[in-house]
């Protein structure tokens, strides 16, 4: 079968949950044996996110062949099978990028290089990209429809329409129908003028996607789809949930995937949704609830965490728990005493990845509190290097001692800056220059072996695992032997054992650092077993 094209677009404001409808429609489609692929374009100018702050624009989210990309990749590998990589993010600053570089080569001959067709092009050049050997590829444009920049991105998707057929293509537009309390009734306006902003430019929706807290009554999607010139059962209500992963039942339900394959003429098996329905009860029927404490630098905006705040939230699944996050910016932890008034509730205390000086010293006494008082502890990348630097001070007795990220003329580099690293093909790589920045992180997944006996191996069950990375920063060797003699086990090596990947505690109930990011591959089917031995730990502490 040659591919077919599902564009996603938003429409009246941002954060209706676009991401999550697309890959929701995704695991519809995968529930009926078909193959997918996502691509997420942003209209921002940067190349990729990995220069944006988290506060900006929420987490950057790392794929195994070591993009940078936008948090909706997340929920894509988190809702379905498939293994994302720099092909399926794309921005206005890549498209650009190559465009001009392609210009300065000369490849365009001396015509005039213009937003149509040459921007135009590239970007569906983008999408016709990724879909080779699949049956349908997703594509969410981010941004909301009436932004400037997101326009060459919608002129692309209509004129793809023309080249891929019109059987191929179908346009879902995700809205919010907001109910207001004084007049008792559901509003279709701000849809309607969002789609008539959308047919304007030459796009009519074929489905539209009405973000709601109630389920839509038929005189509403009649008129909706009046309006907007679609027929009454492409209207279809997206109600909020407890768990977002009720969405893909939820949608399957409204009968959005029966609508998708009948307008792509796509013959299917049966959904089968069993999986979802598993995933469903262990998301909502807990009763026993266990309190996660996030110490961290952003602390303000879930966003920042998401891949975190998910992998947590499937390690409890696996434990038939609910997870009450507590966010606890690390700059209050000025003294002993605000951290355990601040942490006196945590069963587990979770320092996950960062960079930058902020609030450092607040995280290094959560995790000298979490080791003192036996509270189970997992210590993401920044967590894992802080947790060397608390131990080497107050352990080891290595006063002083620190990361060369925070304090460059330490007398104890414990954590530093190595000037050569190893890419994913095992090249040989130099850092140039006199700062640490700039294209030089080690990123994407890298093999570590796990040693027996130990908590990560408890955990994994396994020798070889890969894990993503993301940071410039290493365990310093030299210290290895001191700090092993003091009870510090370096549990997870690379293969050439070169860098110190994991590290545990010798007496303490649940204690691990990881430099890397095992919340990237958690999914709701397959919770990461790091999250799920470390909730069950915090479960066990606190009974
Ligand atoms: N700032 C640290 C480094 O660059 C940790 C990065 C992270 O936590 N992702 O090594």
């Amino acid at each position: 079968m040659r591919s077919k094209f599902i564009f996603v677009t938003g429409g009246v404001i941002s954060s209706l949950g676009k991401g999550l409808a697309a890959a929701s429609i995704g695991a519809l489609m995968e529930c009926r044996g078909l193959k997918v692929t996502f691509l997420k374009f942003d209209p921002y100018i940067n190349v990729d996110p990995g220069t944006m702050n988290p506060f900006q624009h929420g987490e950057v989210y790392v794929t195994d062949d070591g993009a940078e990309t936008d948090l909706d990749l997340g929920h894509y590998e988190r809702y379905t099978h498939v293994t994302l990589s720099k092909a399926n993010n794309c921005t206005t600053g890549k498209i650009y990028n190559s465009v001009i570089t392609k210009e300065r080569r000369g490849d365009y001959l001396g015509g005039t290089v213009q937003v149509i067709p040459h921007i135009t092009e590239e970007i569906m050049s983008n999408i016709r990209n990724v879909a080779d050997g699949v049956d349908i590829v997703i594509t969410e444009i981010g941004g909301t429809v009436g932004d400037i920049e997101s326009l060459p991105f919608l002129e692309a998707i209509r004129q793809f329409k023309l080249e891929a057929g019109k059987e191929n293509v179908l346009y879902i537009h995700v809205t919010l129908v907001p109910y207001i309390p004084t007049a008792g009734e559901l509003k279709t306006k701000p849809t309607q003028h969002s789609v008539k902003e959308l047919r304007s430019i030459g796009i009519q929706p074929d489905i539209i996607l009405c973000r709601t807290d109630r389920f839509l009554p038929k005189e509403v999607k009649a008129k909706i789809a009046l309006f907007c010139n679609v027929d009454v059962d492409a209207v279809i209500t997206a109600k909020d949930v407890e768990s977002i992963y009720e969405v893909p039942v939820v949608f399957h339900k409204e009968g959005l995937d029966e609508k998708i394959v009948d307008r792509l003429n796509i013959w299917t098996k049966t959904p089968d949704l069993s999986e979802w329905e598993k995933i469903i009860a262990s998301a909502t029927l807990p009763k026993k609830t266990t309190t996660i404490a996030i110490v961290g630098k952003y602390v303000d905006l879930t966003e920042s965490y998401k891949s975190l705040n998910e992998a947590i939230t499937h390690g409890g699944m696996a434990n038939d728990s609910r997870i009450e996050l507590l966010f606890v910016d690390s700059e209050t932890l000025e003294t002993d005493s605000d951290v355990i008034e601040r942490l006196k509730t945590a069963n587990g205390i979770i320092v996950p990845g960062g960079f930058g000086n902020r609030g450092i010293e607040g995280k290094i006494r959560a995790i000298r509190y979490a080791r003192e008082n036996n509270i189970p502890f997992l210590g993401i990348c920044l967590g894992m290097q802080l947790a060397v630097i608390e131990f080497a001070r107050h352990v080891a007795g290595l006063e002083g001692a620190h990361s060369e990220e925070f304090d460059p003329k330490t007398p104890h580099p414990v954590i530093y800056w190595m000037s050569t690293w190893r890419d994913q093909e095992d090249n040989l790589q130099k850092r140039e220059g006199e700062t640490p920045m700039g294209g030089t992180m080690r990123l994407g997944a890298y093999p570590c072996n796990i040693s027996k006996p130990g908590i990560a191996w408890d955990a994994y069950q396994t020798e070889n695992i890969h894990e993503r990375h993301r940071h410039r920063y290493e365990f310093n060797n030299k210290y290895l032997d001191v700090l092993k003699e003091k009870g510090l086990i370096p549990s997870g090596m690379s293969p050439d054992g070169d860098l110190v990947e994991i590290v545990e505690l010798k007496n303490h109930p649940w204690f691990l650092g990881c430099q890397f990011h095992p919340e990237f591959k958690s999914v709701p089917r397959a919770p990461h077993p790091l999250f799920v031995a470390f909730i069950q730990a915090s479960i066990a502490g606190s009974e």
